[in-house]
């Protein structure tokens, strides 16, 4: 069975014990391009890797990278923890990722989206520490609440639905971000990963980096906008959105979203956002999600 390679770098000890995965979801090679392109660094020596650990998973899913799909039999970044009897493909790279995650201090997964529309970085639970490494990697915009968002709603009936990546990884007391680097097929969503990565590796004190590889380009521009994530809209049935929604969009309350076949209308439950919104999705599958504006960082624990 084909399983990830795993790549790993540093003197180890007690420093951060930083993962970088890539294609967790098959379609999406933007992460992988960029940790490619960061393990040539290394071995050109651009960047040295001078305290702690660097563990590197470019391809987390590599049958479905193969296939250029999402995934083979099941989403890997949903109901993600270790099976006790594997049987789909995806149970089996649980128990290899999940045995890496437990070990890292801090995760950085890097995804892309299909819809056009910015950068951004899902966050977890309001604590201080990881806001702060996801507002390192140089991208304005963040969504919370994923979880919460799924709650009473999972499609599976399994409560560890909405676990993935970073919801696993964080069970160890680690500090984990998703950063959905654009939209699958934009060059740029490459250049977002590989800053992001760079930003990620001087936050943390990992590396030296050879300062002609930043962009003097910031990673993306305008003040910072946070999302809280309030709903997941399945496509239950044939239909069509409202407009060619872009990620990170903003829709006054009421507006119409999108209409089923059936005539059955999805109207913006709030003034907010329309966030991943995939037109042709699979019936049963997530068509999009909604979130509102948010106060998060305004609201931090500040215990690590
Ligand atoms: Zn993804």
């Amino acid at each position: 069975m084909k399983m990830p390679d795993v790549l790993q770098f540093g003197p180890g000890g007690n420093g951060p014990h930083l993962v970088i995965s890539g294609a967790v979801h098959g379609n999406e090679k933007c992460g992988t391009t960029a940790i490619d392109r960061l393990i040539r660094c290394i071995d050109d020596g651009r960047i040295a890797i001078i305290s702690g650990t660097l563990t590197l998973i470019p391809i987390s899913n590599p049958l479905a990278f193969q296939l250029n799909k999402r995934f083979i039999d099941r989403n890997l970044n949903r109901n993600m923890y270790p099976k006790e009897h594997p049987q789909a493909y995806e149970d089996y790279l649980d128990n290899e990722l999940c045995a890496i995650f437990r070990k890292a201090s801090h995760l950085l997964d890097l995804h892309s989206f299909t819809a056009p529309g910015e950068a951004f970085v899902f966050l977890g639970p309001p604590r201080k520490s990881e806001a702060d490494f996801a507002r390192a990697l140089g991208v304005r915009n963040f969504a919370h609440g994923w979880q919460d968002s799924y709650k009473g709603k999972e499609k599976s009936g399994n409560p560890l639905e909405s676990q993935g990546t970073t919801e696993y990884t964080r069970l160890s007391g680690a500090l984990a971000v998703t950063l959905e680097c654009g939209s699958h097929k934009d060059p740029e969503a490459v250049e977002v990963a590989f800053q992001a990565i760079l930003n990620a590796l001087e936050y943390l004190g990992l590396a030296t980096i050879d300062p002609d590889l930043f962009d003097p380009r910031p990673v993306s521009q305008g003040p910072e906008q946070v999302v809280r994530m309030t709903d997941v809209f399945y496509k239950e049935d044939e239909g069509r959105f409202a407009k060619p929604w872009k990620n990170m969009d903003f829709v006054k309350k009421g507006e119409l979203l999108a209409t089923f076949n059936s005539g059955k209308q999805i109207q913006a439950p709030e003034d907010g956002f329309v966030i991943m919104p995939v037109e042709h999705e699979k019936i049963g599958e997530e068509w999009f999600h909604f979130g509102v504006k948010s106060d998060f960082f305004e609201k931090l624990d500040p215990k690590p």
